[in-house]
């Protein structure tokens, strides 16, 4: 299957779903990326924000870049002329440092907290407790230039059902406790981005409204 082959079946699945497609670019030359946006693909995902900084310029204007992997706070600035939703927000400092930058160039950048729920110790993302902290801090509410538009997390790499449930359900937990605490009056805060390749269709059961999708699409990366 091509490319756009992949894009458009997926794109299917999601029809009269709340789910709208990121298709993860990351480690694909530039030449793949112009494949996936002739098929209509406007919402690339990269990990990297050296590697998001060096193909932005090479696609058209109209693509939403979402960067989806840790961003240290001194690279914030290599990304904040352009990119549309930070995914990864994991710190009242980062929040500090993109809204400095995004600022300078008189622009909002989206953001999205990133919750720890896997099973794996290794997998970045906040705790409930550390977010309502950042939220709740004199500090947050004085950012003008980063609006939090969601919350973002990566589940365990397992085939286990039941476990990816659990760990969905518990990111919309999340959302919802949010939601109802420190953005009720927000509609802007309204997405969950949960699902990759191999679990995508059950985070989409489970309310998704962002897939993350990259080797469905464009094979494994190798
Ligand atoms: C790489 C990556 C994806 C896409 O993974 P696939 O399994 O290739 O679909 C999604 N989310 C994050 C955070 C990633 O790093």
């Amino acid at each position: 299957m091509s490319i756009a082959d992949n894009i458009h079946r997926i794109e299917k699945e999601l029809a009269g779903t709340a789910a709208r497609l990121v298709v993860v670019t990351k480690t694909h030359p530039v030449e793949k990326l112009e494949e996936a946006y002739a098929a209509g693909a406007r919402r690339f995902g990269e990990n990297r924000p050296q590697e998001m900084a060096a193909k932005h310029p090479q696609l058209p204007a109209d693509v939403e870049w979402h960067l989806i992997g840790q961003l240290q706070t001194n690279k914030a600035k290599l990304v904040a002329p352009f990119v549309h939703t930070v995914q990864s927000i994991d710190s009242l400092k980062l929040l500090r440092e993109l809204d400095k930058h995004a600022a300078a160039h008189g622009r909002v950048i989206n953001g999205l907290l990133q919750f720890h729920i896997a099973r794996e110790e290794t997998k970045a993302g906040l705790t409930l407790a550390e977010a309502e902290e950042i939220l709740a801090s004199e500090d947050f509410r004085q950012l003008q230039n980063v609006r939090l538009t969601g919350v973002m997390g990566v589940a365990t790499f397992t085939n286990d059902e039941a476990q990816l449930r659990q760990e969905f359900k518990q990111l919309g937990g999340y959302f919802a406790q949010l939601k109802a605490g420190f953005f009720a009056d927000q509609p802007a805060f309204c997405e969950i981005s949960m699902g990759m390749s191999g679990d995508y269709a059950l985070a989409v059961a489970e309310g998704s409204t962002l897939v993350r999708v990259g080797s469905a699409i464009f094979g494994s990366r190798g």
